[in-house]
């Protein structure tokens, strides 16, 4: 059995995790699942005592939100139309009891293809901060999710909050998660789409992500260099051709055919266009 820190402070935590290996706890979602039927045996570091690392906050430049807020605090925040993605994968983070206890850092650290978060923060362009003794420092997340569960944080490391950039006023975000049943299910695939647009309705930059069909996570940038200049009206789900989706490679496994997958995403990368363009009608 190893030792149990659960330090008040941040500076403390990374002197801790400076000081040798240890497994990093936040809400244990993924922390416990990982170790059924065996005990816990490595030394263990609980962030839950960190106050300083939960939080939603409006900066000049964005939304930063602490490592620790949980899907259940990004769900309830008040946060920007643009952040809308982000807020409709929260409520999709397994059942209210996993939306409690979950944090988004966990999720990102974590490096699962399904993570939910990782689509919506992509298309918005948002970053991780990350801390040790050594100083901060921040990465796009697409720097920042190396692999199938790989991650760019430093053994030495925590990550310390997610910055998501500002969006222009007329921006609209979307999420939409394909599962085996409706809710309390791990993704087939997902797609977060983020579109801003001209006060004529014409689209000036967008970011468009899908889930569970690659390793990481993947940004569609032919397709977004396709939409820029496009109207957001109902038809703009016609533009999406099977080129766009080049940087997906998706895998057969319990869940789903490759093939079946690489469908559901061109499918859903559509209808979350036509829904951003319904709203925006509306
Ligand atoms: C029943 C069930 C249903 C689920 N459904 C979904 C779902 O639908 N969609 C989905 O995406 N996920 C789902 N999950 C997975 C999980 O709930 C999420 O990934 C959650 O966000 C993980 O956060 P956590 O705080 O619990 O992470 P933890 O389990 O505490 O940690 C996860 C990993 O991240 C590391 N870590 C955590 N915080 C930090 C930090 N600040 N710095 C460095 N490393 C850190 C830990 O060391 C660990 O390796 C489900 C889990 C369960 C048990």
């Amino acid at each position: 059995m190893g030792s149990y820190l659960r330090p008040r402070g941040l500076d403390a935590a990374l002197r801790a995790r400076a000081a040798g290996p240890c497994a990093v706890l936040a809400g244990g979602t993924d922390f416990y699942p990982a170790r059924v039927g065996r005990a816990v045996e490595e030394d263990v570091l609980d962030l839950s005592a960190l106050d300083e690392l939960r939080g939603i906050r409006a900066t000049g430049q964005g939304v930063r939100i602490g490592a620790l807020a949980t899907w259940a605090d990004l769900a309830a925040a008040p946060l920007p139309a643009w952040c809308d993605a982000l807020k409709l994968a929260a409520r999709e983070v397994g059942g209210v009891q996993i939306q409690n206890a979950g944090t988004i850092a966990g999720n990102l650290c974590n490096a699962s293809p399904a993570a939910d978060g990782a689509p919506p923060l992509l298309a918005l362009g948002a970053a991780v901060e990350l801390a040790s003794v050594r100083g901060a420092r921040t990465l796009p997340l697409g720097d920042f999710l190396l692999g199938n569960r790989r991650t760019a944080c430093a053994s030495d490391e925590l990550v310390t909050a997610v910055l998501v950039p500002a969006w222009g006023a007329r921006t609209r975000s979307t999420f939409l998660k394909l599962g085996a049943r409706r809710y309390l299910v791990i993704s087939i695939a997902m797609v977060a789409a983020v579109v801003e647009t001209d006060a004529q309705g014409a689209i000036t930059r967008c970011g468009v992500a899908v889930g569970a069909c690659s390793a990481v996570a993947q940004r569609l940038p032919a397709l977004e260099a396709a939409l820029a200049g496009r109207r957001l009206a109902a038809g703009v789900g016609a533009v999406v051709s099977p080129a766009h989706l080049a940087p997906l490679a998706p895998i057969d496994d319990v869940r789903a055919p490759a093939a079946y997958r690489g469908d559901a995403a061109a499918t859903l990368v559509a209808r979350a266009l036509e829904k951003l363009a319904h709203e925006q009608a509306a």
